[in-house]
């Protein structure tokens, strides 16, 4: 049973609800060993303090934000190990930028995120009716996915397939070579992506990144971690027992966690039964 989740919001990002304590509490109440506090960081990309208050935390709440997970942690020790993460925006040439937010904080991890291609939001649905070409808008993610593997910034590579959540179906006959490509490049980088539930909250058909992306993942040898990527209490661990089913039928034997920024692979018991 995956009893891991390393992805989670709550109110300060504006779109989520509940505070810090319902997510752990929520923890507890469904067995998880471990879960991870991973808000949306400040958006560093544009000027202000809070320049997008429905999507990230104001960089002012950054150090609150910090102490309270903190606090948290101890508060909860012995019965749920609380791990300090942040979900951040991959930008490229901005690295620099990152990483020096990331080292001023005692981090367990951190999750880098393509959330923009071509500077639309990936879950912004009026792309696709733009006439652009959806396999150049691929080809583009998975240019920006790969990039953020190899900058070396992330400890977790976020929903990998997050920009098919509303594209158009069927799929371009090309795009798992286009995934594939990106996942070399995660392999070669020796990154490790987790694989997030939102997508059947979204795309409703399969996770971030996808059951054949899960399946190629796993035969490149990248390490993989559970994530539910919820925004109310409610969804954590989220969709477990059919991330379970995939990882088992994929071979996963192990599943990441992070502690000080160090990765941790601990061995997966898979409950599920096959036929
Ligand atoms: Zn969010
Ligand atoms: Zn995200």
């Amino acid at each position: 049973m995956i009893t891991i989740d390393y992805h989670s919001h709550h109110y300060r990002c504006g779109h989520a609800q509940g505070n810090i304590e319902d997510y752990i509490k929520a923890g507890i109440n469904k067995g998880l060993t471990e879960i991870g506090i991973s808000d949306h960081a400040p958006i560093y990309w544009m000027d202000g303090n809070d320049p997008l208050p429905t999507i990230a935390m104001a960089k002012n709440e950054l150090d609150g934000y910090v102490e309270e997970v903190l606090r948290l942690k101890d508060k909860y020790a012995g019965q749920i190990a609380v791990r300090l993460g942040i979900e951040s925006d991959y930008i490229e040439d901005m690295d620099e930028t990152y990483a020096k937010v990331f080292e001023k904080y005692p981090f367990d991890y951190v999750i880098g995120s393509v959330h923009h291609v071509s500077k639309i939001n990936v879950f912004e649905r009026s792309r696709w009716t733009s006439g652009v070409k959806a396999l150049d808008v691929y080809r583009e993610y998975y240019r920006l996915v790969a990039k953020s593997a190899q900058s070396g910034l992330f400890d977790i590579l976020a929903h990998t397939s997050a920009i098919l959540a509303y594209a158009p179906q069927p799929f371009p006959a090309d795009l798992p070579d286009v995934q594939d490509e990106a996942l070399a490049a995660i392999a070669a980088a020796g990154a490790l992506i987790e694989v997030n539930t939102s997508g059947y909250r979204k795309m409703t058909i399969d996770p971030f990144p996808t059951a054949r992306m899960v399946e190629k993942a796993a035969e490149l040898g990248i390490p993989m971690t559970f994530s539910s990527d919820c925004h109310r209490p409610d969804e954590v661990g989220y969709a477990r027992d059919k991330i379970e089913a995939i990882l088992v039928r994929a071979g996963v034997t192990q599943l990441g966690t992070f502690a000080n920024r160090q990765r941790i692979m601990i061995p997966f018991a898979a409950t599920t039964v096959l036929c």
